[in-house]
């Protein structure tokens, strides 16, 4: 017997909430089927621990749910796309009825511009996707190119300054609905490295790993900058603060809990006039989404 697991925890707007129907897939994306096999439940499911494998997924699930043509270079970041899609779900309810014809500035869109596409895909809205990587930036650029559908909604631009969120990206009298970002995590490569190892041996069940493709999961300058995750949040709070009007709300991922008081600190003191945080589970890993706004 074939299992199918829900993820009720997505959102209810969240297209892959029910699991993934490999034997749909399989049909529609033969590409996939070497990489599929059934586990010791009998269930049908791919190796996380091979980013072929999740890359492969990843190009059925984009292409079944939206018919998006997709791929990411070798050693960058491959999202799950159920957990980035739950984002754009729940920007669209924060923005509510001004989620119709939203503008959106999605910072860091990597090599995958994976918000973008999802989020024209999805709602029809029009993104302005910022990278500072320049190899992540031409392949987004090429990846909106490939999707006729969407390539109209979305225009990528370079970031030349690690530490600028929106000086340098954006233009005089521009506004958005709303900013977007997944910030690098770690505060240094030797950081990245050392959670790569770590994340290798648990998908390997604790024993040694396999050997590891090069940059597993990501490239290192993805994945790091100056402060980490706390760092590059608190610049972009301060920066924000200092373009208030830019968007109506900035919004962005926190992966670690720990760093919620101290941001909300800062952004009480920068001024915000709502701070919102909304919770969003992907299986066992919890994540948040933290909104401010500076509009009365
Ligand atoms: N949005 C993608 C990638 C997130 S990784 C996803 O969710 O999968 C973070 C990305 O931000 C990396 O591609 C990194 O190169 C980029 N980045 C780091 N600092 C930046 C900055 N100041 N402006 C724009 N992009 C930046």
């Amino acid at each position: 017997m074939i299992r199918r697991s829900t993820k009720e925890t997505l959102h209810p707007r969240n297209r892959f909430r029910d699991g993934y129907d490999f034997p749909a897939l399989l049909a529609r994306s033969p590409a996939l089927a070497p990489f599929v096999a059934e586990n010791a439940h009998g269930d049908l499911g791919i190796d996380w621990a091979d980013p072929a494998a999740v890359k492969a997924l990843n190009q059925a699930l984009l292409r079944d749910a939206y018919g998006i043509a997709w791929d990411v270079p070798a050693g960058y970041l491959c999202p799950p796309v159920p957990g980035r899609s739950d984002y754009v779900h729940y920007l669209a309810d924060l923005l509510g009825a001004r989620a119709a014809q939203a503008t959106v500035l999605d910072i860091g869109t990597g090599a995958n511009c994976v918000y973008p596409l999802l989020g024209a895909s999805e709602y029809g809205w029009r993104f302005v996707a910022t990278e500072v990587d320049p190899v992540a930036a031409r392949w987004a650029q090429g990846l909106v190119a490939q999707n006729p559908a969407v390539a109209a909604l979305i225009e990528v631009r370079a970031q030349a300054a690690r530490t600028e969120c929106f000086a340098g990206v954006v233009r005089p009298g521009e506004t958005f609905a709303a900013s977007m970002c997944n910030p690098p995590f770690h505060a240094s490569a030797r950081a990245v490295a050392t959670s790569n190892l770590r994340k290798r041996r648990n998908l390997a069940g604790g024993r040694t790993p396999p050997k590891a493709p090069r940059n597993f999961g990501g490239t290192s300058s993805e994945l790091w900058c100056p402060g980490g995750e706390r760092g590059f949040l608190l610049r972009m709070i301060a920066q924000s603060a200092a373009r208030p009007g830019l968007c109506r709300w900035f919004t962005t991922l926190v992966a670690k809990g720990d760093h919620l008081p101290a941001l909300q600190h800062a952004l009480r003191e920068a001024g915000a006039r709502d701070v919102r945080t909304i919770a969003m589970a992907q299986g066992q890993k919890q994540s948040r989404i933290l909104a401010w706004t500076f509009a009365p």
